[in-house]
């Protein structure tokens, strides 16, 4: 292109114009005499530096239409991945305005992910001319080196709950259920409160895949080893998880011993939400009935609970980690209505929509870091039952339950029931030959230590401390590590709380 203007440049020079009085050296008169070559070069860079960033900016938009932009990809083991969404086609996304970005990358520095907040933001079209996004980036960094590798992989703490009890009145009614609830249930102002303590004493809340995960070793084996966790100096990291999040028809005062019929939540049941949905923010959150028969939508469980105190405790989760959610089979999951059996019942659209609704809010939490885990379908001890049933009821699960919420790797035995003693599993034990073919590699019993954890060579295998009524009347001392139970302990209940 420029050999084609060069023989312009005679030409126009044959006007002869007049030197300019600026031109006054050898310096200023080639610039004078060569202005047309240097204003065409001027041009040309300046096209270029406009296609460059042109493609810099598509390729960004494709990146993210291929790329989930804020889960941790370690953190999501291949036999566990979430199920697959179709891309919606208009997902070309322009880049948020300036401080939402600022807003993103701070909120992934304040759970300790400050690669991806320097990421975000160095990677964005604002950085080179904008001094506020450069200084938060040295920030990052510097806050990024004060963080330690946390040393004690070996011991960390598990904590579990059961639905959170909404309304005590109708919970600890003195009917024949009260001292179930009484012992294996937490109320909403017990579990904020040792949230709190937990909080205060430093405790932050990190994904089992940041405790152990499975990699492929040299030889081609597929292994569990321990992950790395970097806190800041004084914290602590810990699991936590709930158990039969399914909102069941004796909780919410539809009972049916034989769990034929689908329940559905009546005024006079004993106080707990009756099913996770998804929020108008996108959230999940509940549906909670109140003993007038009004319905609420809000924060009445484990779920949105936590969700709102993460939102105002960002730096109580690492790396956006939520808690393992743990569901049966035999009454459906999150309160939908999704065992096949009542496809009659409920006729074939109701059902459907019961399948759909359920597999969106298991999306929904899955897209917040929530980690979907089996409590197996029919809720039997493990370790009492013949290996045969064992393998019964992993079939059940997979038949009825797996196609709603997905693969999922974890399982959290029913009453604590383990399938071997504290000796390591091995593929002798047909329990576990089973539960490992059926993709199973993390198994949590039930333990009143601060930890108990076994590293296998293909699963690892941890204890989890129930905060129930149970722990907290009876051996309070058990839990003086994460809150003091003459703080937390609901003064509704009933007294004593019995024993076992
Ligand atoms: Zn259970």
């Amino acid at each position: 292109m420029s050999e084609q203007r060069n023989p312009n440049q005679p030409q126009r020079r044959r006007r002869k114009p007049r030197r300019p009085k600026w031109v006054t050296n050898k310096f200023t008169y080639t610039l004078w005499r060569n202005w047309p070559l240097i204003r065409f070069v001027l041009v040309c860079l300046l096209l270029l530096s406009l296609a460059l960033s042109l493609v810099t900016c598509s390729a960004r938009a494709i990146g993210k239409l291929f790329k989930g932009d804020d889960q941790p990809s370690e953190s999501t083991p291949a036999v566990s991945g979430p199920a697959e969404t179709t891309v919606p086609p208009e997902t070309t996304e322009p880049e948020p305005e300036p401080d939402e970005l600022m807003r993103r990358a701070d909120e992934l520095a304040m759970g300790y992910d400050y690669d991806g907040a320097i990421d975000l933001l160095s990677t964005s079209s604002y950085y080179s001319a904008n001094s506020k996004y450069q200084d938060r980036v040295k920030q990052y960094e510097a806050d990024s080196q004060k963080l330690v590798k946390w040393d004690d992989m070996q011991n960390i703490t598990h904590v579990f709950f059961h639905t959170l009890v909404v309304d005590n009145e109708r919970c600890f009614d003195g009917d024949y259920r009260e001292d179930g609830y009484n012992l294996y249930m937490t109320t909403i102002p017990e579990f904020l409160k040792m949230m709190e303590s937990m909080y205060e004493r430093g405790y932050v809340l990190v994904s089992p895949y940041d405790v152990a995960y499975e990699y492929v070793d040299e030889n081609g084996q597929t292994r569990m080893k321990y992950g790395e966790i970097w806190l800041p100096e004084g914290k602590t990291p810990f699991v936590m998880s709930q158990d039969d999040v399914n909102y069941y028809g004796y909780m919410i005062g539809d009972i049916d011993p034989d769990f034929e019929r689908p329940a559905v939540p009546h005024a006079d049941g004993d106080g707990f939400a009756h099913k996770i949905i998804i929020g108008e923010d996108g959230y999940p959150t509940c549906e909670y009935m109140d003993a007038n028969g009004q319905i609420h939508v809000g924060s009445y469980d484990l779920v949105p609970i936590l969700e709102d105190f993460i939102r105002e405790h960002p730096d109580f989760s690492y790396r956006g980690a939520r808690a393992i959610l743990g569901m049966t089979g035999y009454e459906g999951v999150f309160g939908y209505r999704t065992k096949p059996a009542y496809e009659d019942d409920l006729g074939t659209e109701a059902y459907q929509k019961e399948c759909e609704d359920a597999k969106a809010v298991a999306q929904c939490l899955r897209d917040h870091g929530w980690i979907l885990a089996s409590h197996t379908y029919g809720h039997p001890s493990y370790g009492v039952i013949s290996a045969e049933k064992v393998e019964a009821d992993s079939d059940e699960w997979e038949r009825t339950v797996q196609p709603i919420i997905g693969d999922c790797d974890i399982i959290l035995y029913p009453n604590g029931s383990d399938i071997e003693g504290i000796s390591k599993y091995t593929f002798d034990n047909p329990k576990f030959a089973a539960l490992y073919a059926d993709g199973y590699r993390y198994f949590y019993n039930v333990d009143s230590h601060v930890a108990w954890q076994q590293l296998g060579e293909d699963y690892f295998r941890g204890g989890r401390r129930n905060l129930d009524g149970y722990r907290m009347w009876h051996t309070p001392k058990k839990v003086a590590d994460l809150f003091d139970v003459d703080e937390v302990f609901d003064p509704d209940r009933p007294t004593p709380v019995p024993s076992l």
